[in-house]
């Protein structure tokens, strides 16, 4: 694979890694580029890397078959799992890691009758927690009060859904999706409340299959005015009665 490299960001005299994985690692941290499993680093790794780093990826996952002593040869159902594995890791469950964020096109709100209510969107949540790589699933509750730009109502669960797609904790993932909404939409007033169900409660550990977590960020409004926030958590509560989850 060494000559197939491709070393889009990389000064090839400072690095000599054998793998492009390690060159971009180099890379981010020369530039003290954080790259926790939360974070974003699409600068870092271009549409073409994605195949490169998919292929080492899978070797790297036979590897740890062979080490789970998983006959990989013989047993049909084992035999395309490492790369299953890595595409998956790149193209979904961590995909918001390598992709940029989804393009949010804001519509102006500054007209005399322009919006100025609170809106509550719900957006389905499936992320996965950085601790043991097991499914997070629930909802985020994105409340926002219309600011002077709006953006399409799908484009809350597409910025949310990019936060989600990446190894998360609920905690981190609540505040990453007010902040993204807040940039997206300038809007300074902002409630994003998240339930979820984890998997590292329900298939392992404690095995407690009822838990749920809930996690909340408000921010301006949100925060200070006893109202915005009553009213926020009254929207939450009419749409679970409109539509439970
Ligand atoms: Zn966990």
């Amino acid at each position: 694979m060494t000559e197939s490299v491709s070393l889009n960001n990389i000064d090839e005299g400072d690095y000599q890694e054998s793998n492009l994985a390690d060159a971009i690692r180099a890379t981010m941290k020369r530039d003290k580029k954080r790259f926790w499993a939360g974070d974003n680093i699409s600068d870092y790794v271009k549409e073409n890397d994605k195949k490169i780093l998919i292929e080492e990826a899978t070797r790297a996952f036979e590897g740890v078959l062979d080490t789970l002593l998983i006959d990989r040869e013989t047993d049909p159902n084992s035999q395309g799992t490492a790369r299953r594995l890595a595409k998956m890791y790149f193209n979904e469950i961590m995909a918001g890691r390598y992709d940029p964020a989804p393009d949010a096109t804001a519509f102006p709100n500054d007209s005399e009758d322009r919006y100025e209510g609170m809106l509550v969107v719900r957006s389905e949540l499936r992320s996965m927690c950085s601790h043991h790589h097991q499914p997070v699933s629930g909802v985020a509750y994105i409340g926002i009060i219309a600011a002077a730009k709006l953006i399409g109502l799908s484009k809350y669960t597409r910025i949310a859904q990019w936060c989600a797609r990446r190894g998360t904790l609920q905690e981190e993932l609540c505040n990453d999706i007010a902040r993204e909404i807040m940039r997206a939409t300038d809007s300074e007033n902002i409630g994003v409340y998240i339930q979820a169900e984890h998997g590292c409660c329900t298939n392992r550990g404690i095995m407690a299959h009822s838990s749920l977590t809930q996690t909340t960020v408000l921010r301006g409004a949100f925060l200070t005015d006893p109202g915005t926030k009553k009213e926020f958590f009254d929207n939450i509560k009419l749409q679970q009665e409109f539509a439970p989850r």
